[in-house]
């Protein structure tokens, strides 16, 4: 029996450790080269080894020197700062396009542009330009006014950045010598000149129709004086008044009348409502010169006191 035992635990042993291993590892060779002989995938498996090995490792050194040197100034706009990231996905092509590209936007160009505006009188200008004349002009529209804007005024010190010129009031009140007028200036007219119809139509029983204008934009100091501060007629912020005109009876001219008639009234009446739309009001009784006429601005007082005489 034990002959028999060991005759059998030899070749086990064998076939484990020597010769016999050999032989399973030259099975299993086989059966894989069986395998990729007969299964087309794998063609497959040999075209993506060299694909990943061939294009990385080349390419990435030459795109992160390139990234380094248009960060600064471009770089900002597109995902493509973190050069490290997209030089390790697609280092090639990407790499050309941003060099491209860090050249073409223009931040440096766009500076040059403000010396101009800064310069000169137009940075006046700006500094006196309402910023909602757009808005004012569309109400000026509803109002029925027409008008036309006018380039811009600028007489050494006596300026008006956005003029109008002025033809026809709300209700087609009629200005036969027309009106240079600021945005605001214009609209504080026209807003009045609805109150002055009104009371036109209660007091005088005639509708009022024009305006006769003594001046709106002049290059003067006030009261026509050269030494004295320059008037709101120097910026087309001021409008006198000399008559007003109806349909079906002569004109009225601003002057003092005697009390107790209707065109006293009516005008006292048009004065006192002008100072709800003007922050100047003068006329007949506040000086001389204004005897002849109202003389409406809207000149900027500190907290918003108005002048109304
Ligand atoms: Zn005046």
């Amino acid at each position: 029996m034990p002959g028999c035992r060991a005759p059998l635990h030899r070749p086990i042993t064998r076939l484990d450790r020597g010769p016999g291993r050999l032989r399973g590892r030259d099975r299993l060779f086989s059966y894989l080269a069986l395998a990729l002989a007969a299964f087309p995938v794998a063609p497959g498996w040999a075209a993506e080894a060299p694909a990943t090995t061939i294009p990385v490792p080349p390419p990435v050194p030459p795109a992160r020197p390139e990234a380094l040197k248009p960060p600064v100034p471009a770089e900002p706009e597109r995902p493509g700062a973190p050069a490290p990231g997209t030089s390790v996905r697609t280092p090639g092509p990407e790499g050309n396009a941003e060099d491209a590209k860090p050249e073409i936007p223009i931040p440096p160009p766009t500076p040059p542009g403000r010396p101009p505006e800064l310069s000169g009188q137009g940075a006046v200008a700006l500094t006196v330009t309402p910023p909602d004349d757009t808005a004012c002009r569309t109400r000026l529209r509803r109002l029925g006014v027409d008008f036309e804007a006018l380039p811009p005024i600028a007489e050494g010190q006596c300026t008006a950045p956005l003029p109008l010129k002025v033809t026809r009031l709300a209700d087609g009140v009629a200005l036969p010598q027309g009106a240079t007028l600021t945005c605001r200036a214009a609209e504080a007219l026209a807003r009045w000149v609805t109150e002055a119809q009104v009371e036109a139509d209660r007091m005088l029983k005639h509708p009022l129709t024009g305006l006769e204008l003594g001046g709106t934009f002049v290059c003067r100091g006030q009261n026509h004086d050269v030494d004295a501060k320059l008037s709101e007629h120097a910026f087309a912020n001021a409008v006198d008044v000399m008559a007003f005109a109806f349909a079906g009876r002569a004109s009225l001219p601003v002057k003092a009348l005697p009390e107790g008639s209707d065109e006293a009234q009516f005008l006292g009446a048009v004065r006192t409502k002008a100072c709800g739309f003007f922050r100047t009001v003068l006329g007949p009784g506040s000086n001389a010169a204004h005897a002849n006429h109202l003389h409406l601005d809207e000149r900027e007082r500190s907290a918003g006191h108005r002048l109304c005489e």
